[in-house]
């Protein structure tokens, strides 16, 4: 059975190596998140060739997310990776540290944290695992103490309790960070912690400033960004449930309503959605996961998630294969209990003023009354296929493109499988005969199949689908 939910998996020292990247490609991965925070620009690009060395391996396509650390504060690095606090013990996150952190004190990527923050406040590190209260704040130390204690590694991530830290969504080095996203050919770039539309709006500037094509995708852990969420999303293409974040802003109890209210909203305006953090997170260290990760897992997939997301478990994890076999099998048996909506889904309210949209629409609702076997649509730039993924017709869409970037960016689409289609005919009947030929060579569908296909008359063109076409597998050589 095909898998509508796609998987993305953060790639870290688990998953370097090509060997890695392939079993766990084999295993089912669709896109890969390669995480801004850690690397230089050279490391970034090695990884990306490696990635796509090991899919070709693999025989599969597979989506290349960027993830801009954005203004994320951070602790630098520690002499020996980790250390471990205690509650009570006295600790200085030190702006000007410039050396390696120890016990008594750690470096900052953020400068301005000294600035913002005032005694008594309340820090959060490592999506909240450690809680330090502020003492004092003394030129460019923030001196806390341990309220809950803990490991602190390299890297870890620092949060105000309610929010409200005053840096901008994109730093120097996010900047920086887009050129190399941009040279990688990233599917999707990730931007962290925006606080409303217009940081969206530079990020894709700079992005095609650089002249890159990603998508963008709109990280939702700010508490600032939920009273503006439609806005966010409506000038992104992808949002990030960004649960690791955003508990630590709005508090976690505030989070499950909020990832439902937000796939609702990515889905409604055509936009894509990920559900990320703490997914499968026992599964680090173990080989199998829990009931509570399991639920959540089939809940994301309940509510209408395009995809979720690894991080440590495929990142620095133990067990990166078997954790994602666990959420193949998980997603697969989710899906069978989703409904399939398209039968009334959008008659009301949509008013379609794109002709490519009109046939998109038209072979969803054809496909979902008449119970077709799958919907293929013939594709430049994916629009048509994220149109009909919108809705869940209950039956596979094929996106057949013979463009690179398109093939790629479908990955997170849910219940959209790439195929790479070079067509040699500029007629459209030769063409979708052709299209019928590589489906069966696929193994996607069978003689005596039913499908809906949509395809442009000007053959290879982009934004001119405006043909559909239901066909029984293999008539055509009955002729
Ligand atoms: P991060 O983003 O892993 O980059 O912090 C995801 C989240 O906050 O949930
Ligand atoms: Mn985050």
């Amino acid at each position: 059975m095909l898998r509508r939910t796609k998987i993305v998996a953060t790639l870290g020292p688990a998953t370097n190596d090509k060997e890695s990247l392939e079993a766990i490609i084999r295993a089912g991965v669709d896109v890969v998140r390669m995480n801004f925070s850690h690397g230089s620009a050279e490391d970034h690009m090695k990884r990306a060739e490696i990635v796509r060395a090991a899919a070709a391996s693999a025989g599969r396509t597979v989506g290349i997310l960027a993830d801009l650390q954005g203004p994320k504060i951070r602790v630098r690095k520690f002499e020996n990776d980790k250390i471990v606090l205690n509650p009570g013990d006295k600790f200085i996150l030190d702006a000007e540290w410039s050396a390696l952190g120890n016990q008594e004190r750690v470096g900052l990527d953020y400068k301005e944290l000294p600035n913002d923050v005032v005694k008594g406040d309340v820090l959060l590190l490592n999506d909240g695992m450690l809680e330090f209260d502020v003492v004092e704040v003394k030129g460019s130390q923030v001196v806390c103490k341990v309220v809950r204690g803990g490991v602190l590694s390299n890297n870890k991530g620092i949060n105000r309790k309610g929010g409200g830290l005053t840096a901008p969504a994109l730093t120097d080095k996010d900047k920086e960070d887009i050129k190399t996203a941009a040279l990688i050919h990233a599917d999707y770039l990730a931007v962290s912690f925006p606080r409303s539309a217009d940081d969206m709006k530079l990020a894709r500037e700079l992005m095609h400033a650089a002249g890159g094509k990603s998508l963008l995708m709109a990280k939702i852990e700010r508490a600032e960004a939920i009273p503006v969420l439609g806005e966010i999303i409506d000038a992104s293409d992808a949002i990030m449930v960004a649960r690791g974040d955003l508990s630590v802003e709005v508090g976690d109890a505030a989070v499950p309503g909020l990832q439902k209210r937000m796939i609702k909203m990515a889905r409604a305006r055509n936009k894509l959605v990920i559900t990320a953090t703490q997914m499968m997170e026992s599964m680090i260290n173990n080989p199998i996961p829990t009931r509570a990760e399991v639920s959540d897992v089939a809940n994301a997939v309940l509510d209408g998630t395009d995809a979720v997301m690894l991080s440590a478990e495929t990142a620095v994890g133990d067990y990166p294969v078997e954790t994602i076999e666990a959420m193949v099998r998980i997603c697969i048996q989710a899906e069978s209990e989703l409904e399939s909506s398209a039968a009334d889904h959008r008659l009301e309210h949509s008013k379609f003023n794109r002709v490519d949209q009109s046939i998109a629409m038209s072979a969803l609702y054809a496909a979902s009354h008449f119970k077709v076997k799958a919907i293929v649509a013939l594709t430049q730039s994916g629009s048509t296929a994220l149109w009909m993924s919108r809705v869940n017709a209950g039956a596979p869409i094929f996106a057949l493109t013979p463009t690179k970037g398109t093939l790629s960016k479908v990955t997170l689409f849910s219940g959209v499988h790439p195929i790479s289609f070079h067509p040699t005919s500029k007629d459209p009947s030769a063409t979708l005969i052709e299209a019928e030929n590589e489906l069966l060579k696929k193994g996607a569908v069978q003689d005596g199949d039913l499908i809906v296909m949509t395809i442009g008359e000007a053959v290879g063109k982009a934004g001119h689908t405006n043909t559909m076409k239901i066909v029984r597998v293999g008539d055509h050589r009955k002729d």
